[in-house]
């Protein structure tokens, strides 16, 4: 007997292992309950740590978990600071109070904690954990570990059914919408702030250079080098159409440029990803022009049209799942016979 919103774990554990994860979680008391890590339930359980990392992501989904982030100083192992969010965690070099040593925190010193919800639903029992003093994070506890072992588009995008519907009705404004009076909630923009708003790595904003308007720019919090945050980059940009017939495909050559402005015509690397959001799918030369960029400059740029959104939001899908395939799509289709294409002439 354990309890009945652990069944979610059945694909992941035998009935077994569910029960011993039932029995930890009820006997944990006091601060042990803000304290659960990978390895430690890897350990209490007798599962691999990859194993243990999906169960958690999934309790999280659940609600049964919170989760937080430690952040350990790399030189005196300190806690520093606890944040609930990623975009908490410090940025740069600076001087940790512990040791007064300067330092810049990178995924191996961020632990990934999670706390119990209420464990007053597991059976009673009783179990005292004494904090261990200093010390370094656990290799399997940090986040570059546990993003490492995969599922980190899971563990980064997770909507409830509430946000999904929200997203949903959205988009059905959106589509519904005529004319040219935009009033709130149905534009493209609005909705491609607040979808990408609600991955926790993301903070998106429609921004203005000097020569442009950027409709979303999204700032990826996490410039971590692990799947599909590697191609991303630090910041990517947004571009949305709202028009009801299929977009131009110059479109996709004007993002084209405006990355290349800021990335000062190929001298620098600010942005190397872009993205078209439009209601109606773009035309083939979409594709056709995001291959020879990313041939020639390195730069990604994807499509994802009303239609595609619609079943995201439907199917309760992970919009960082889309992007990648997207991604790998354009990078992957640059690896075929390119001169048959005519797209390079040696
Ligand atoms: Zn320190």
């Amino acid at each position: 007997m354990y309890c009945s919103r652990l069944l979610v774990l059945q694909e992941l554990l035998t009935e077994d292992q569910i029960e011993r994860l039932d029995k930890y979680f009820a006997e944990l008391i006091g601060s042990a309950c803000d304290n659960i890590t990978v390895s430690k339930v890897a350990r209490a359980i007798g599962v691999s740590h990859d194993v243990a990392s999906k169960s958690l992501t999934k309790c999280l989904k659940e609600g049964l978990l919170s989760v937080s982030y430690g952040i350990r100083c790399p030189e005196c192992n300190m806690l520093i600071k606890r944040v609930s969010s990623p975009i908490e965690i410090p940025e740069g070099i600076f001087e940790c109070y512990g040791c007064n040593e300067e330092i810049e925190v990178t995924p191996k010193d961020i632990e990934i904690l999670y706390s119990l919800i209420d464990n007053r639903i597991f059976i009673n029992g009783q179990q005292v954990e004494i904090s261990p003093p200093a010390r370094a994070v656990v290799h399997e506890d940090s986040m570059e570990s546990v993003f490492l072992a995969g599922g980190v588009n899971e563990y980064l995008f997770q909507l409830s059914d509430e946000q999904y519907q929200h997203l949903l009705d959205m988009y059905i404004k959106v589509e519904n919408h005529k004319g040219t009076t935009k009033s709130i909630g149905d534009t493209l923009e609005e909705l491609t702030g607040k979808l990408f708003n609600m991955c926790s790595a993301f903070r998106a904003s429609g921004i203005r250079t000097s020569i442009n308007q950027i409709d979303c720019c999204v700032r990826n919090k996490w410039y971590l080098n692990f799947g599909i945050f590697n191609i991303l980059g630090s910041h990517f940009y947004i571009e949305c159409k709202n028009e009801a017939k299929t977009p131009s495909g110059t479109y996709l050559s004007k993002l084209h440029s405006i990355i290349s402005v800021a990335n000062a015509g190929g001298k620098g690397e600010c942005i190397k990803f872009g993205i078209i959001i439009s209601k109606k799918e773009g035309p083939s030369t979409f594709k056709q022009l995001a291959i020879s960029y990313y041939l020639i400059h390195g730069i990604v740029i994807i499509s994802i049209c009303g239609k595609e959104l619609k079943e995201l939001f439907k199917t309760r899908g992970n919009l960082l799942e889309l992007i990648e395939r997207k991604a790998a799509e354009i990078m992957m289709d640059a690896t075929t016979d390119l001169k048959a294409d005519g797209l390079y002439k040696i």
